[in-house]
């Protein structure tokens, strides 16, 4: 008998091409296409055996998962504001909670309307009241070169607070407050779109967050507002009377530029 022939079980000889053809078509019958595959497209490498794939979905990646249905914001005809400064405009008068009174400026919000990296602070401060602008006293200064040390310009990012007025002697927000000015700020996201923001300090986190964790508890990871990854880091005025914060908040910002990064090359 020749080398390049086979016996077969019922006594007939083949050559060993069409034993194995044999082999896999009966294969198939008794398995199906798992394990018959189709003959890859790519070259294989030379002498190597073709591999045999099981025919598996692929798992969708989780940040290619729909972003969750959110609910509207607000019934107010401001809600249908096309713009920012359509936004501006409609709620610059605001009077729906006792600073109205008290305020000099409105503080709507300042930078670029198409950012893709938005930072929220607590609420304007006296500087602020006066100007009519978010982060303009020392605070903002200092996160000027906050910005600068990563590569953004003030005007490329977009700035604003939890609330548009000034609270009397810097106090902190109180609730009521915050529950009527926390919708134009949810506009205002929505409008700009960014790709992450910033919490600057714990009352903008536990405002947006809904949560009561510590600051320290909640820098360091990435969480979500409305569907849009959000980080926390250290208020610029907690870190002028603190510079032992200035270290871990550089990590803060350095953490979140390469996020930013990742997602705008993502598109
Ligand atoms: N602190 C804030 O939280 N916001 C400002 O705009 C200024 C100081």
């Amino acid at each position: 008998m020749p080398d390049d022939q086979t016996i077969r079980t019922d006594g007939e000889t083949i050559d060993p091409f069409t034993a194995l053809k044999q082999f896999f078509q009966i294969e198939q019958e008794l398995f199906g296409e798992l394990l018959m595959v189709e003959p890859q497209t790519t070259q294989k490498e030379p002498d190597m055996p073709a591999k045999k794939t099981l025919a598996v979905a692929e798992e969708p990646l989780l940040f290619d998962l729909p972003a969750p249905a959110t609910p509207p914001i607000t019934t107010e005809p401001w809600g249908a504001a096309a713009s920012l400064d359509d936004l501006d405009k409609q709620i610059c008068t605001c009077m729906k909670c006792q600073l109205g009174a008290t305020r000099t400026k409105f503080v709507f919000g300042v930078g670029n309307p198409k950012a893709t990296f938005m930072l929220i602070g607590e609420a304007p401060g006296a500087d602020e009241d006066a100007q009519g602008e978010p982060f303009v006293g020392r605070a903002g200064q200092l996160l000027n070169k906050i910005l600068e040390a990563i590569q953004f310009k003030r005007e490329d990012v977009y700035i604003c607070n939890i609330l548009k007025c000034r609270p009397p002697g810097n106090r902190k927000p109180l609730p009521e407050e915050v529950e009527q000015c926390i919708p134009y700020l949810q506009k205002q996201v929505e409008l700009v779109k960014p790709k992450v923001i910033l919490c600057l300090g714990l009352t903008a986190a536990e405002n947006l967050l809904g949560t009561t964790e510590s600051l320290g508890r909640l820098r360091g990871r990435v969480l979500t507002y409305r569907g849009i990854p959000l980080m926390v880091t250290y208020h610029p005025a907690a870190l002028l009377r603190n510079p032992n914060w200035k270290r871990p908040a550089w990590e803060d910002v350095q953490a979140i530029r390469k996020l930013h990064d990742e997602l705008v090359a993502k598109g």
